[in-house]
């Protein structure tokens, strides 16, 4: 039985990680061939967007009846500002992306965009506004210049250069055997994480959404990949209103508030520097990453000089 089980099993964990990576619904219902779960509201309109104003009021969700996920979570992505979601593992982060998506709807409370219901607009004028570079990008079977061209399909070869450079991948392009016609994906070249996630970034620059949501990968990845993502997403939100959900507390250091959520519920909120010396939550998750980053240092100082 397990035999059986185990390949079903990866399957459904295949099929909740797309759902889940929300790199582009329209394509992934394409793929499935399944209908979307929300529907527009008859007569929504677009959504218009003025300066970007994300707001969670009271929102509580559940994916299962018995199980509430968000409990009466509120808190504002002013215009232009950067937040960070941080927490534990489960404790309700990338679903706060899924519902500002309208992947899902509310059980209670309510989402606005610029003072209106994520509910009261269309699908398309909302998934427009907003830039989600996910955790773990999907590339198409195609040339890498269709990748990035994608966020943009009207772009010429020129911006999708000037994307690429703004993402920092246009030096590791330059090294393919085709350049910009090299063909990535399942049937061509891989891309590590990394490469993924500074195409997704590209595409994002060309998109040129007023709002961003970066779901940062789990994965740790090394410090010079590190920074260079760093920087490409520095690139991509400067002016937008921004969304992190975020697994390593060093890369949001800078955003305008941190708030962090515990089973549902927010239980504390403040700048990096507010959070350390309140001495909490968030202080106490840093002191461990920091010690974990320690340890790791020290691992590979004793197997270098091995
Ligand atoms: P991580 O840091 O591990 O990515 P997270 O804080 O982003 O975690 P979520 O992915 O938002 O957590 O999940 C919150 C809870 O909801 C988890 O307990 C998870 O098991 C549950 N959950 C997530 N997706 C679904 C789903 N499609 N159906 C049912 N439960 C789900």
């Amino acid at each position: 039985l397990i035999q059986l089980y185990m390949p079903l099993n990866f399957l459904g964990t295949l099929y909740r990680e797309m759902k889940q990576g929300i790199v582009d619904i329209e394509i992934m219902f394409d793929l499935l061939d399944e209908e979307p779960e929300i529907e527009d509201r008859p007569g929504a309109r677009p959504l218009e967007v003025r300066d970007g104003t994300i707001r969670f009021e009271s929102v509580a969700f559940r994916y299962d009846a018995d199980r509430p996920i968000l409990k009466c979570v509120s808190f504002e992505v002013p215009a232009g500002r950067t937040v960070a979601i941080v927490g534990p593992s489960g404790a309700g982060k990338s679903t706060v992306s899924r519902i500002l998506f309208r992947f899902y709807d509310v059980a209670g409370g309510r989402v606005t965009i610029d003072g209106q219901d994520i509910r009261d607009v269309t699908q398309a004028s909302l998934r427009h506004a907003i830039g989600m570079v996910p955790q773990d990008t999907v590339l198409f079977n195609d040339t890498i210049a269709y990748n990035i061209g994608y966020g943009r399909v009207s772009a010429s070869r020129e911006e999708i250069v000037e994307a690429a450079r703004l993402a920092q991948i246009d030096g590791f392009i330059a090294n393919l055997p085709l350049g910009y016609d090299t063909e990535v994906g399942e049937r061509g070249l891989k891309l590590s994480g990394g490469e993924k996630q500074r195409v997704a970034i590209a595409r994002t620059i060309l998109k040129s959404p007023p709002i961003l949501v970066l779901d940062e990968a789990t994965s740790a990845l090394d410090t010079h990949t590190e920074k260079e993502i760093q920087a490409a997403l520095g690139v991509v939100s400067r002016g937008r209103t921004t969304l992190v959900i975020a697994h390593r507390l060093s890369t949001i250091i800078d955003a305008d508030e941190i708030i962090v959520l515990e089973k549902g519920e927010i239980v504390e909120k403040g700048t990096h520097h507010v959070l350390l010396a309140s001495n909490g939550v968030y202080a106490g998750m840093w002191n461990r990453q920091r010690e974990a980053a320690e340890a790791a240092e020290r691992l590979k100082e004793t197997v270098e000089s091995d």
